[in-house]
């Protein structure tokens, strides 16, 4: 138990970024603000009520009220549910067996505030013996943190819960905005590319390694865990 591994969510443990952003376009669009599929993908880690907030200050020009963020963000939600399920991306099971084998420490880090998913993670990704993968108390979601990423709080907090030092944690994120912050956070940074973004936008963010895919991640896990 002499590392840790932080697991982003969306992107990294499952393939939701295609509905989210999908979802986002629609309810935003009918909320008069020209938010498009692409900008999720930019946004990409911020808290929802944080992206709702900003999309309001750069296209509207004024502060939003806690009230129209809630509507729009429930309004999300259930739109993002309306889209169906959404899987487990490619070998990612791979990686969460290999690191396990090798008794790491796994724990979710995301600003996603959908109860639902965290309880199904255990059912979507079950293990051989009688200890789950995925416990309530290595998880740090919107729930927990006052600054959701790209602020470093998120990860700042799964490290200091974890016992470890710094070098023995690493960050596994497919976006710029989780990128900046782990590398805010001073952790080592392993980026899976999974979504539309050029790699370029997850090296200019100073990830310490950027792979192709989940597979690619593991070999590098072989190698060096
Ligand atoms: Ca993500």
């Amino acid at each position: 138990m002499n590392k840790a591994f932080f697991f982003d969510m969306d992107g990294i443990l499952f393939d939701s970024m295609p509905n989210h952003a999908r979802a986002w376009e629609e309810v935003m669009t009918r909320h008069g603000l020209d938010f498009r599929a692409e900008d999720c993908y930019i946004n990409e880690g911020r808290t929802g009520q944080d992206v709702i907030h900003e999309a309001i200050i750069a296209l509207e020009g004024r502060e939003s009220t806690e009230d129209e963020i809630w509507d729009i963000y429930e309004e999300k939600t259930r739109r993002f549910y309306e889209l169906g399920p959404t899987y487990p991306i490619k070998d990612v099971d791979k990686v969460l067996r290999y690191l396990r084998k090798r008794e790491c420490q796994i724990w979710v880090v995301t600003g996603s505030g959908q109860a639902t998913l965290f309880d199904h993670l255990n059912e979507v990704f079950p293990v051989e013996g009688k200890n789950p993968i995925f416990t309530r108390e290595r998880m740090v979601t919107a729930f927990d943190v006052s600054k959701g990423k790209p602020d470093p709080e998120p990860y700042l907090k799964a490290w200091q819960k974890s016992g470890l030092r710094k070098d023995q944690c690493y960050v596994i994120e497919n976006a710029p905005l989780g990128v900046r912050s782990g590398k805010g956070a001073e952790l080592t940074v392993l980026a899976v590319n999974t979504g539309p973004l050029a790699p370029k936008a997850l090296y200019d963010e100073r990830a310490d390694y950027v792979f192709d895919d989940m597979a690619g991640l593991l070999q590098w896990l072989q190698n060096n865990v």
